[in-house]
């Protein structure tokens, strides 16, 4: 497997392999973050971990990784805006995985994909109801895949057009993986928030 290509945060700097740290960019003398990293301009790249961007904008890091006098973003906005960034993510790659048929919603079709081994990760909405998490479990039959608690049902059925959604199944191990890594990513960045 080739050596993914590498980037220090500067916050730590301690180099990364680069789906690991995200990216901020210069634009009018402001930092913002660039987390599609499809801004023009100079960027630095940072671990999405509150440590790492308290550190990078606390002393500065920014001007000189940018090589120019930036204005550090206001830290909690920041750590806001990311977490809306990877929430943005995982938003997409959810319609995705509905556009190309390989997203089981709602606690039948999940039971059912459960029931023919498609199941690759499990989201579950944050006001699912009672016991429906332990009769998906049950129908499981020992196999458990990643899983997460993201969303509200009316948020998950908004994505895939739907009203009420309390579950949705990945059908898929690429769209999966993409899924829990920014799933991880979102809960490291909000737990030493707590
Ligand atoms: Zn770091």
């Amino acid at each position: 497997m080739a050596r993914q290509s590498e980037r220090t945060c500067i916050g730590c700097r301690v180099p990364r392999p680069k789906d690991a740290v995200v990216r901020v960019a210069a634009a009018a003398g402001r930092v913002v973050l660039d987390y599609r990293e499809k801004l023009p301009g100079r960027g630095a790249y940072l671990c999405p971990e509150q440590g790492c961007i308290r550190k990078a904008f606390a002393r500065d890091a920014l001007s000189k990784a940018m090589r120019m006098k930036v204005q550090a973003p206001d830290e909690r906005e920041f750590i806001t805006f990311l977490a809306d960034a990877i929430r943005q993510k995982i938003r997409s790659l959810l319609t995705m995985a509905a556009k190309a048929g390989k997203l089981a919603a709602g606690y039948s079709a999940v039971k059912d994909s459960f029931e023919k081994g498609r199941v690759e990760g499990v989201l579950y909405a944050v006001d699912l109801s009672d016991g429906t998490r332990e009769k998906i479990v049950d129908a499981a039959r020992g196999v458990s895949p990643p899983e997460a608690k993201l969303f509200t049902r009316s948020e998950m059925g908004a994505m895939i057009g739907r009203e009420l959604v309390g579950v949705v199944a990945f059908e898929d191990r690429g769209l999966s993986d993409a899924v829990f890594r920014e799933a991880k990513r979102l809960k490291n960045l909000i737990k030493q928030d707590e």
